[in-house]
């Protein structure tokens, strides 16, 4: 009998404090939870003695409210605050939290990175971690300052531009499936498998970038995901086998024989500008020395090695590179990268004449190269030059105004790497053997790295290389006429692809640009009512128009065709011109 009355009151009991737990905190039983009965009472600190201390309550009850069915315990439940708290309020949730977000004291620049991933976390809070954290059964203000502060703390110490970049891969994947009437979050497997199917366009190593994000927002923001498709078989191989089909559809074409004889005027024409001249020197180093770009900028010396005076394309630039850090297949442990370029050339001996301009224009021009001084420097804005390295981008189009009408001849315009990849393709049109042409390119096979250091194993390269460009020169052989067959498809950056004539970088970047539009929307530091806006084609950069002809912008600069004159305030205002907005 006793053993039967104290089997139901434990249930009884059981099951009124698991009630108490599950409902509200403001229950009139005022229950310690078990955390603060641990810290309340010190005996219960000492494990020995726990168990036995666990209270159960002793006494008459009140009325017990029993649940009829049971609570699902399996899931979490469901917090409504998406319908009550905020829509009760009247409050447009992400005015309320832009409101906070811009009270708060960082960059703007940083409030615009912290605004994009808060967009993300309102697809579905439910679905991140931190949103489920942060916002409780509590009234809508305090939700909306606790989600704000909870993603700038959990940004940590991380750079804003980090932000920005792992955020733009996520609005686009999310841009897609609201296009398509789905929630993408929480991210299952099945969802990025078909948005790397269907996504249309993309760049090489957009699917890659993506996955980055999403590990990054799973680490950072606790984003939740099911069957995870960052272990996915199949997501990881359509990543990788993207990235190496379309890098092959993407990559620049090699210089023709007419680009590389214009540059070689270029630096010849005593009527041009000198910065034009050391510039089109520059990108021909680049060719001959079959240099990526950084390497070229980050060349350490020069050595004019001109034996017959007389004859001077019997000699050679010798040149060494620092490594970069990303140059894969390159030899293992190298430091510096020995160079060697022929004077011989398809035009004008053009090499004496670029080191005299650099000299007459202060920048290195023989011996070692001061460390950190670039090869090709921006300039100054005053004139002259500076000493900060001109970056890639800034780089290309310089090269491609250089080479004005010629400079697309094939669906894809040249860039700076298309220097790199001119003689090595020459090299594979004439039929040279791999070995020379690896050597030629710096790749090696593994544990031959030595070899590139001896200068025995490159005369041999270099002499093959040199009889190539004097039958160029000479019309014996004409590289851009051997397009056919089983040579073409060897041959970087000459597949006839779909990609169209539109520069694959653009394209990639107001992509993104619509998808913040589109999923995070109007966002600004405040502006006047009649102020108009232009921006950078390159560096997308915002500015502001100075006056109603619209020729000056207000932090000075003149507005060329290098701007766009915005006919509306773009949505999303980012990137700023620190000059022309203070924020
Ligand atoms: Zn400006």
């Amino acid at each position: 009998m006793s053993s039967m009355a104290s089997g139901i009151g434990g249930l009884v009991i059981s099951s009124h404090v698991r009630h108490v737990w599950a409902s509200s905190s403001a229950s009139a039983f005022d229950f310690l939870k078990p955390d603060a009965l641990l810290s309340a009472s010190p005996l219960l600190q000492d494990p020995n003695k726990r168990p036995r201390l666990l209270p159960a309550p002793v006494g008459p009850l009140p009325p017990l409210p029993v649940p009829d069915e049971p609570r699902p315990q399996s899931t979490p439940p469901e917090i409504d605050y998406g319908v009550n708290a905020y829509l009760a309020a009247g409050l447009k949730p992400l005015t309320a939290r832009d409101e906070t977000l811009k009270l708060q004291a960082i960059t703007y620049e940083r409030k615009c990175a912290l605004k994009k991933w808060l967009s993300l976390i309102s697809v579905n809070f439910q679905a991140w971690e931190i949103a489920r954290r942060a916002l409780g059964p509590f009234e809508p203000s305090f939700a909306c300052k606790g989600l704000v502060d909870s993603v700038r703390d959990a940004a940590g110490v991380k750079a804003s531009s980090t932000l920005h970049n792992r955020a733009g891969p996520l609005l686009r994947y999310v841009k897609f499936w609201k296009g398509r009437g789905h929630k993408c979050f929480p991210v299952s497997e099945g969802q990025v498998y078909s948005f790397f199917k269907d996504g249309g366009d993309m760049a090489p190593t957009f699917p890659r970038s993506l996955m980055i994000s999403i590990s990054f927002a799973v680490h950072v923001f606790g984003l939740v995901w099911t069957d995870d498709p960052l272990r996915s078989g199949r997501v990881k191989g359509l990543v990788a086998s993207h990235y190496a089909t379309k890098r092959e559809e993407v990559r620049r074409p090699a210089f023709t024989v007419e680009q590389i004889k214009l540059l070689e005027r270029i630096v010849m024409d005593n009527g041009r500008s000198s910065y034009d001249r050391v510039a089109a020197g520059f990108f021909l180093l680049l060719a001959y020395g079959r240099l990526r770009f950084s390497d070229g900028q980050r060349v350490t010396s020069f050595l004019l090695d001109q034996p017959d005076p007389n004859k001077p394309e019997l000699g050679y630039l010798e040149c060494t590179a620092k490594r970069t850090k990303s140059q894969v297949g390159m030899i293992k442990k190298a430091k510096v990268l020995p160079v060697v370029i022929p004077l011989a050339a398809v035009g004008l001996c053009w090499i004496p004449t670029w080191l005299v301009l650099r000299m007459k224009a202060g920048l290195c021009y023989g011996g070692s190269v001061p460390e950190n001084e670039p090869i090709l420097p921006a300039v100054a804005a005053g004139g002259g030059w500076t000493r900060v390295p001109l970056d890639v981008s800034a780089a290309s189009d310089w090269l491609r105004q250089l080479l004005r009408h010629t400079a697309q001849v094939g669906p894809i315009k040249v860039g700076t790497h298309s220097a790199k990849a001119t003689m090595l393709s020459w090299a594979a049109k004439v039929g040279m053997d791999d070995g020379p042409r690896r050597l030629l390119g710096f790749h090696v096979k593994t544990g031959d790295s030595l070899i590139v250091y001896s200068r025995d194993a490159m005369s041999h390269p270099m002499r093959l290389l040199v009889r190539l460009i004097l039958d160029v020169k000479n019309g014996k052989f004409d590289p851009d006429l051997t397009r056919s067959g089983a040579l073409a498809s060897e041959l970087a950056g000459e597949s006839e692809s779909s990609e169209g004539s539109t520069d694959e970088e653009c394209k990639q970047v107001s992509e993104e640009e619509r998808a913040v539009e589109e999923v995070v929307g109007e966002w600004d530091p405040g502006h006047g009512p009649d102020e108009h806006f232009a921006r950078h084609l390159v560096s997308r950069c915002i500015h502001k128009v100075r006056d109603e002809a619209g020729s000056q912008l207000v932090c000075g600069r003149t507005i060329s065709t290098r701007f766009e004159v915005l006919n509306k305030k773009p949505a999303f205002m980012h990137p700023l011109c620190s000059g022309c907005f203070s924020v």
